[in-house]
């Protein structure tokens, strides 16, 4: 008998940010040929070798913290009913996701439901000048909101926000305090990646200043 096991792997390309899906064959393994695949942008790649008699080796470039990271695959993986989580070990964040097709694509189709809402918002695709970057950075000032360290300097911790298209505006809402979250570059996610808490100050930075500058720009 023939057991064609195989499992499917979503990576978060480290060039373009979505979530790449690959399927693998246990089959594909046995060779012991090192795998690699592309991300549909071919601005990175996942590559699988071998690691012992019972496990890979999955290797991929972080869009998180700039490293690669090695995650250790066993064989037992391509039989088992739940999914591998892989997180970067640096900053958390989730980076690969290994289990059974049907259980992966759900994962990041729930992660990417919230991305959806976010185009469906601002009714077209290209508001943003990357909108990878501005959903994965709104979703980390969410996660700082969540535990309580997004503040402002006179206490008040009811922020509003306001999406440019290529930064986030943070104002308080009862003093001239505000806060400006650059996100238009992968580099500004890792940058946006590395913050603690927010802490919004009164710089003079005038949202009106902020809005004639954007305008001048569309024209
Ligand atoms: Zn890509
Ligand atoms: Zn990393
Ligand atoms: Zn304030």
């Amino acid at each position: 008998m023939i057991i064609d096991a195989s499992a499917t792997i979503a990576y978060k390309c480290s060039s373009c940010g979505t979530f790449e899906f690959v399927t693998l064959t246990l089959f594909e393994l046995l060779s012991g040929k090192e795998i690699e695949y592309n991300c549909r942008c071919n601005g990175s790649k996942l590559v699988i070798c071998k690691e012992n008699s019972d496990s890979y080796k999955v290797v991929i470039p972080c869009i998180a913290c700039g490293d690669s990271h090695v995650y250790i695959l066993e064989k037992k993986a391509f039989i088992k009913q739940d999914i591998s989580v892989f997180n970067c070990p640096k900053t958390g964040l989730k980076q690969c996701f290994i289990g059974n097709d049907r259980d992966v694509r759900k994962r990041v189709d729930k992660l990417e439901k919230e991305f959806d809402e976010l185009i469906n918002m601002f009714g077209y695709d290209n508001y943003f000048c990357n909108t990878q970057v501005m959903f994965d950075s709104l979703n980390i000032i969410h996660d700082i909101a969540a535990k309580g360290n997004l503040f402002c300097e006179c206490g008040n911790d009811d922020i509003e926000l306001i999406l440019f298209s290529d930064k986030i505006y943070l104002r308080c809402k009862k003093c001239p305090a505000s806060k400006i979250i650059y996100a238009s570059t992968n580099e500004h996610f890792r940058e946006n990646l590395k913050l603690n808490q927010i802490l919004l100050l009164d710089e003079g930075l005038d949202l009106k200043n902020i809005l004639s500058e954007f305008i001048i720009r569309k024209k």
